[in-house]
């Protein structure tokens, strides 16, 4: 499986201090790789069956290999010679001026303007100052700065009526699909658990659930994602592996992985890493593939657990097509560019902007140009190769025009590590960002070493794969098994009832605290009079009711009407009416439509009134009861509202058993 390519170090870019550690790098690199070959070897020798019981023989190299693990590195981390990095970097360290020293000391004292570069001394900001100016001086960062259409007097090009808002894409802050402690409880460390996410777009959820078993959790963990999109289920198996794997060093790996899910570039050694993953994942298979109609591998993690992957032949061939692809970087990265900078696109982007703190707005502007996920000083100099992962086979990019990983993590946590991890201010977010995902990936893949983590990745359309399963397809997930099924908002495409019937038997009956989650954000489209931002009275209502209850806004929503809806502050006020506005009586009215209590009931399940794994809408506690609005404060509702984007509109379902006297 080693494969033959040159070292990913040797392609290191030659700077004076980094040569010597470069070639000590190939040196070592290569000695690691042949203990690594024979282990290997040995490995698939020992790896004949699905899931099969390590030797202790090979246990007994494990532990060498990782051992070892700590003194080799492959170059995949974020510093500037390939290092993983642990701390914010003195800001005085740009390399574009090749006579100008890289100061390698910590930074300590912020900018006092920004906030968004730390230097180790007034010696380095006073020298950086010239090359810093600019960014310090920038619109973004001034109070009143305002959307381009405002300033042009002009209708801005998205259409202006509240009823048209509804964040782009539906990610939303990762969850704990399992939350023991609300359930089983964390004392019962050998039960077995199964989990199912029937529509997995990437692995957040996966890794915010594996996160939160106990250390000594000593069952074992099975988890089945599927998704029937080819590309994305791919691209999960290969961030898997490319993090479980036990070559690299857990460090090393957490940085590569947070670069593989957000960045659009790559450094030299993290992009040949990449390939060599796919060598792994695919190589042995792919000259066999025209034979074969199912593609099924085997991958061993840097644990017990494996992963697994079972996909049809013809389904693996386009995102092969695409990670495997030649395009140069250029191009890529042109065309990432087109997306992004876009006329039709130049006013939501301002329209984002216009929810952001000043330096928030500045963070953003960074990571949209550099296309790296990293502290705001951070050299990205050397990520000068595309992340296959996110490209097409022709180079197009994937992402969307308002890519925002912010999106898909709790935002107010981020900020509280970055300060914990790293002494991070809050104004540079994706430096936050950036320590806290590396947290997050690194304790997911400690998880997965010490306990019996398994994963089978498939590529079904998700009732195929619920009939398969039934009949007992994938011999891990017989029948009803699951303790816990994830269904996304499959409820939307196919409603609720179809989800029912094809997952609730599906779901554990052994288990009392089984559940099975759904959530939605279509089900007011056949009543618009739901929503507050659709309804001018209810808005009217409220406006009235904010300004009766604080005075001071009185003078400033005068300002606000007299640009009409042209002003940012006003579209921003109606985007966020929903957050304050119980919606609970019409979408019972939906539940009842649906006819949802009687199919639920058929399949001994029924809606908890009281969850136990996801709040019923964002905002409220998780125990909320019906008709609970949000509680937050203004600095979390910015964290949901702006930096999240989470459609306050959402709503989350959850079945639990109705028999025997089982608590929903
Ligand atoms: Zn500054
Ligand atoms: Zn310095």
């Amino acid at each position: 499986m080693v494969s033959s390519k040159p070292s990913p170090t040797a392609s290191l870019a030659p700077s004076v201090p980094g040569l010597v550690r470069v070639k000590s790098l190939v040196r070592a690199n290569s000695i690691y790789q042949n203990m690594l070959g024979r282990i290997q070897r040995q490995r698939s020798s020992d790896d004949n069956s699905l899931f099969s019981f390590q030797s202790p023989h090979f246990q007994k190299r494990s532990t060498q290999i990782l051992s070892l693990e700590n003194l080799m590195s492959f170059g995949l981390g974020s510093g500037p010679y390939g290092e993983p990095i642990r701390h914010i970097m003195c800001a005085n360290q740009s390399t574009r001026i090749r006579a100008q020293r890289r100061c390698t000391e910590q930074g300590s004292i912020s900018c006092p303007r920004c906030q968004l570069v730390k230097y180790c001394s007034e010696r380095c900001q006073k020298q950086h100052w010239p090359r810093h100016s600019s960014t310090c001086a920038h619109p973004y960062l001034e109070g009143n700065w305002q959307p381009e259409w405002v300033l042009q007097e002009r209708p801005p090009s998205f259409a202006c009526s509240s009823a048209t808002f509804s964040p782009s894409s539906f990610v939303f802050p990762a969850f704990d699909a399992l939350n023991l402690t609300q359930n089983e409880g964390v004392e019962f460390i050998d039960k077995n658990y199964k989990l199912c996410f029937a529509a997995c777009a990437d692995i957040r959820n996966l890794i915010e659930t594996v996160n939160n078993l106990p250390s000594n959790y000593q069952g074992r963990f099975d988890v089945l994602i599927n998704n029937s999109d080819p590309i994305i289920i791919n691209r999960n198996l290969v961030i898997l592996y490319a993090l479980l794997n036990p070559e690299p060093s857990i460090d090393e790996a957490a940085e590569l992985a947070v670069h593989l899910m957000y960045s659009a570039a790559l450094s030299a050694p993290s992009a040949a890493y990449l390939q060599r993953c796919l060598d792994d994942v695919y190589g042995s298979q792919y000259d066999n593939y025209s034979g074969n109609f199912s593609f099924r591998t085997y991958l061993s993690t840097r644990g017990e657990g494996k992963i697994c992957s079972l996909q049809t032949v013809a389904g693996v061939r386009s995102p092969l097509e695409m990670f495997m692809s030649t395009y140069d970087s250029a191009l890529a990265l042109k065309n990432r560019w087109k997306v992004l900078a876009a006329p039709e696109n130049v006013d939501t982007w301002d329209r984002f902007l216009s929810r952001l703190r000043p330096s928030h707005r500045m963070a953003f502007k960074r990571f949209r140009e550099t296309g790296v996920l990293a502290p705001f000083a951070a050299d990205t100099n050397r990520f000068m190769h595309p992340n296959r992962l996110l490209f097409s086979s022709q180079g197009t990019w994937l992402g969307k025009s308002d890519f925002n990983p912010l999106q898909g993590w709790d935002a107010t946590l981020i900020q509280v590590s970055g300060a914990k991890i790293a002494m991070i201010e809050s104004a540079d977010i994706f430096g936050c960002l950036f320590f806290y995902l590396k947290d997050q990936f690194r304790r997911f893949a400690y998880q997965v070493k010490n306990l019996n983590v398994n994963f089978v990745l498939t590529q079904f359309d998700p009732q195929i794969l619920a009939r398969g399963i039934s009949a007992g397809v994938i011999p891990i997930f017989n029948g009803a098994c699951f303790d816990r099924i994830d269904t996304k908002d499959m409820m939307d495409d196919v409603g609720i009832e179809a989800c029912l019937a094809d997952w609730g038997p599906l779901l554990n009956r052994e288990n009392r605290f089984a559940s099975l989650l759904m959530h939605s954000r279509a089900w007011h489209s056949e009543r618009p009079y739901a929503l507050a931002r659709c309804n001018p009275h209810v808005a009217l209502m409220l406006f009235m009711h904010k300004c009766f209850k604080i005075p001071a806004l009185n003078s400033k929503l005068k300002d606000v009407f007299a640009q009409g809806l042209r002003s940012p502050a006003l579209l921003r006020l109606i985007e966020s009416l929903d957050a304050f506005y119980d919606h609970d009586d019409i979408f019972q009215e939906f539940l009842e439509a649906e006819n949802t209590e009687p199919i639920a009931a058929a399949f001994d399940l029924g809606l908890r009134p009281h969850h136990k794994v996801h709040p019923k809408r964002f905002g409220v506690s998780l125990d909320a009861c019906a008709h609970q609005m949000p509680d937050v404060s203004k600095s979390q509702f910015y964290d949901l509202a702006s930096l999240c984007e989470v459609d306050f509109s959402a709503r989350f379902l959850e079945f639990g058993w109705s028999f025997n006297n089982f608590s929903l």
